[in-house]
């Protein structure tokens, strides 16, 4: 098959009545607005539903959340539960906000079958999820470290998991859930369907994959910095002292009204939010050492636009699904690049565009030249006038990236001059162009922070 065919039949033509979806689903489906699977759903769904396990690159934002939990559905739902409701079905994810999306859409799209299904996760009362298990479920997703929680105060029984998914699992192995993880599988039986998800493949997913997985199925659909066309992406180089002030000057001159703001650190993150709100405009912080209480309310009230900015750390923003989320703005370039190309993720997801600013300061041109070699391309650099960085300023250390070869599949910047704003002017002086991506600037070497 040609491809512009395999093209047409992916994303013309294919609808999920072509799937093999029971009559619920596809009525849940509906419910959601939902016209034609994603490539993600329309690989995944067949290969799950006759039993198989897969093995899928797939991020955040390309649907895969119903690529696995509608077949799961469908499975559980035809094979009879044992007399007492046992979990039958185990979602694995690494952060909180991400099982409780993914509980919300088995919720929506399992509305319409007679399967129960739950959410547990640190931070709040282990008492009411006891409570919950007791009464017998069907599907639980959960937490690695609360999971074990349960399991060793014998509130839970893993012994009848027909369905395993772990979810995020680069992120898990990032954030050192690679022991609990081995610890929940010794507790499954051995017979069970395994499905994995995983933004990037590093050796340490592969090894967890050969070990996990029974003849997978692979499944990739394009990364979203490669899927992302309708991502833009631009640098402003700035002085760090001034990334405040040029931020509060942008969200203002753009009328940015929901802005995703991404920094290193819990306390960068409070501290933003802080000068933000004395700037004028309504802003929340959220990261982990907010209780959950308080970063379900700061994400609802980003959700419902009470709150215009949410500043958030990477591993509180892992996950969180907020519709046509038009702007995310990298305050400070994170350490690891992976992690970039998750914040932008965050945004121009299902077919919406979006914007991915980075502000740069000296001392980061080291994590972005990594970050550009991930991406197998320059991120167009545009300075803002009045914020030119001041040339006198020397950089000072800063902390690196992750030391590895880039490698992975590379995406591309395509489409990205998009980001500029009008007043904007390329480093040449010159007025931004629109997608003009030649308008680069090559650091000078007495600028660049010091490679470690
Ligand atoms: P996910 O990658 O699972 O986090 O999904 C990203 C977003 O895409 C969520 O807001 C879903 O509700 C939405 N979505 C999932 N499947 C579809 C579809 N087939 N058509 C339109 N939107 C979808």
């Amino acid at each position: 098959m040609g491809r512009f065919q395999y093209f047409l039949e992916y994303y013309f033509f294919m609808t999920f009545n072509d799937l093999g979806l029971s009559a619920e689903l596809l009525r849940a489906v509906s419910d959601q607005g939902y016209s034609q699977p994603t490539p993600i759903q329309a690989k995944a769904i067949p290969v799950v539903l006759e039993g198989r396990d897969i093995l899928a690159g797939a991020q955040t934002g390309t649907g895969k959340t119903a690529g696995f939990t509608l077949p799961l559905l469908q499975r559980l739902s035809a094979n009879k539960p044992s007399q007492k409701r046992v979990v039958r079905a185990l979602v694995l994810t690494p952060t909180r906000e991400l099982a409780a999306q993914v509980s919300d859409s088995i919720k929506a799209y399992g509305k319409h079958l007679p399967l129960r299904s739950a959410v547990i996760f640190g931070g709040v009362s282990i008492r009411p999820q006891i409570n919950i298990l007791r009464q017998g479920i069907d599907i639980l997703v959960a937490t690695p470290g609360r999971l074990l929680d349960h399991v060793s105060q014998k509130t839970l029984d893993l012994s009848q998991v027909e369905i395993l998914v772990l979810d995020e699992a680069d992120r898990m192995l990032d954030m050192g859930f690679i022991h609990d993880i081995r610890k929940v599988l010794a507790l499954l039986p051995k017979q069970r369907q395994n499905l994995l998800f995983s933004a990037t493949f590093s050796r340490e997913i592969k090894q967890l994959a050969d070990g996990l997985l029974n003849s997978p199925t692979l499944i990739e659909v394009a990364r979203r910095n490669t899927t992302a066309e309708r991502v833009s992406q631009v640098v402003h180089q700035v002085d760090k002292k001034r990334k405040r002030e040029l931020l509060s000057f942008l969200i203002g001159s753009q009328n940015w009204q929901q802005v995703l703001v991404f920094t290193r650190t819990k306390h960068g993150a409070n501290r933003l939010a802080g000068q933000l709100a004395k700037d004028g405009l309504r802003s929340a912080a959220i990261h982990g050492n907010k209780s959950q209480g308080a970063r379900t309310k700061a994400l609802a009230d980003f959700k419902q636009g009470k709150v215009r900015v949410l500043v958030a750390t990477d591993i509180a923003a892992r996950g969180l699904d907020i519709d046509q989320l038009p702007h995310v703005v990298n305050y400070e370039l994170p350490n690891v690049p992976e992690d970039y190309v998750h914040r932008i993720g965050r945004t121009g997801r299902a077919g919406n565009e979006g914007q991915a600013v980075s502000l740069v300061s000296i001392d980061e041109q080291k994590l972005l030249r990594d970050i550009e070699r991930l991406l197998k391309c320059e991120v167009p650099k545009v300075v803002i006038e009045g914020y030119q960085p001041d040339p006198s300023i020397v950089a000072e250390p800063a902390q690196n990236g992750r030391q590895k070869p880039a490698g992975g599949r590379g995406g591309n910047c395509r489409n990205s001059g998009q980001a500029r704003p009008k007043t904007g002017r390329n480093t040449n002086g010159n007025k931004a162009r629109r997608g003009n991506n030649s308008a680069r600037r090559k650091p000078q070497a007495s600028r660049v922070a010091p490679s470690a």
